[in-house]
């Protein structure tokens, strides 16, 4: 039906009204006293989102914006970095920062598993020479999330080395209390847990980060993170931003901060949790590993059922979007997001529409309801 999409991939994610009403509004200028004051109030609010003293940056583009301002304002050509590596995302970490000319060494994982904190820890006590550890902390394409707090802990008992991660879909989805953690750089993206559209990406840069920045020799202009803080100690931008974006950005993060950071990890959590119960009681497989399943997105596995079908029919039957698998889990899995502005009614009607999809296909193992009435027993059972 036209109009009628639900996306529940993970980004873009679905934008509340009131969101979608602001980027509706005329554009001011980017010099103005008004838009200084909306510069001033999401900085702000981003702060209080990353639980940090230290600075949020806001840049139009991407999260890979966002990423690559991380690497090329904190590091220099040749330096010694490790990258984690268990899905797609990490994959682009080490990319990034090949395309610049780092020595990377990759710590790996099965994807569908986390990495292990120990392998940094031991790399990390035995070269004084790494200079960053470079992580993502939900991987996406996998839906596992990474142990981002024991990592940081053994990068902090190194005397070089600073932490840098995406939180791309942690963001807003769960604790990610980047203070407390001490955790350098990350990097965020309006259209994931922020409930924007895409457009703007954020890099959170603590003091250490910023001690980093005085030796980095590595090529930048757009994305030269001095300049970002520069202006934004005056409430301002270096070059033109996104305006409507920023209205949009207001709007989101006052919804967030209204709703409160616990309520928001509280939320994400209850709908990973009935997801995955739902999903397990139908008889198909979490393709994450048990306890690392991310708050953001749950990866499914529908043993020798085409997962492609699945989703395809899903989208055909129901107009909800669900994410597929990528490279070689093409096929063998679809993701189903449940980041940002979901509630119980999506998490009760994506696992309906899956049941209703594979008693379709002639594939439901289980009784009709089944999965529906798992997620209610658990959504019910724990109160947001
Ligand atoms: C979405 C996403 C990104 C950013 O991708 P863009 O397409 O550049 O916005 C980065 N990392 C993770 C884990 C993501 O989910």
């Amino acid at each position: 039906m036209q109009d009628k999409l639900t996306l529940m991939i993970p980004g873009p994610t679905p934008v509340p009204e009131r969101v979608l009403k602001a980027l509706a509004k005329h554009p001011i200028g980017h010099r103005s006293p008004e838009f200084q004051q909306i510069v001033k109030r999401t900085t702000d609010l981003l702060k209080w989102l990353h639980q940090t003293n230290g600075d949020v940056l806001t840049i139009t583009g991407s999260g890979t914006a966002a990423m690559e301002a991380a690497i090329i304002n904190t590091l220099s050509k040749g330096d010694k970095v490790i990258c984690g590596e268990n899905g797609k995302f990490g994959e682009r970490w080490v990319k990034v920062a090949k395309a610049y000319g780092l020595n990377v060494t990759t710590i790996k994982a099965n994807w569908g598993e986390p990495l292990d904190p120990k392998k940094f820890q031991s790399i990390l006590e035995n070269d004084s020479e790494i200079r960053a550890v470079i992580i993502t902390h939900s991987e996406t394409s996998t839906g596992v999330i990474n142990d981002l707090q024991s990592i940081s802990k053994h990068v902090k008992s190194h005397k070089n080395a600073i932490v840098i991660a995406d939180c791309v879909t942690s963001i807003g989805a769960c604790n990610v209390p980047m203070d407390e953690w001490g955790v350098d750089v990350i990097a965020s993206g309006s259209q994931k847990g922020y409930m924007m559209p895409p457009g703007l990406s954020f890099v959170a840069m603590n003091n250490s980060a910023w001690e980093a920045t005085k030796r980095s020799d590595l090529p930048k202009f757009y994305l030269d993170l001095q300049s970002y803080k520069k202006t934004v100690d005056k409430d301002s931008n270096p070059f033109t931003p996104s305006v409507n974006l920023y209205f949009a950005l207001e709007e989101s993060l006052l919804m967030m901060k209204n709703e409160g950071l616990e309520s928001i990890f509280n939320r994400h959590n209850r709908h990973m949790k009935a997801t995955q119960e739902a999903i397990k009681s139908i008889g198909l497989s979490l393709f994450a590993k048990e306890g690392f399943g991310s708050p953001a997105i749950t990866s499914v596995q529908p043993n020798g059922v085409d997962a492609e079908k699945i989703r395809k029919t899903v989208k055909l039957k129901f107009d909800i979007l669900l994410a597929g698998g990528q490279d070689h889990l093409k096929g063998e899995i679809f993701r189903i997001g449940h980041l940002g502005f979901v509630n119980d009614r999506d998490i009760i009607t994506a696992v309906a529409a899956i049941e209703s999809t594979l008693e379709q296909l002639n594939e439901l193992k289980k009784p009709l309801g089944t999965g529906v009435a798992t997620a209610t027993k658990i959504l019910n059972q724990t109160k947001n």
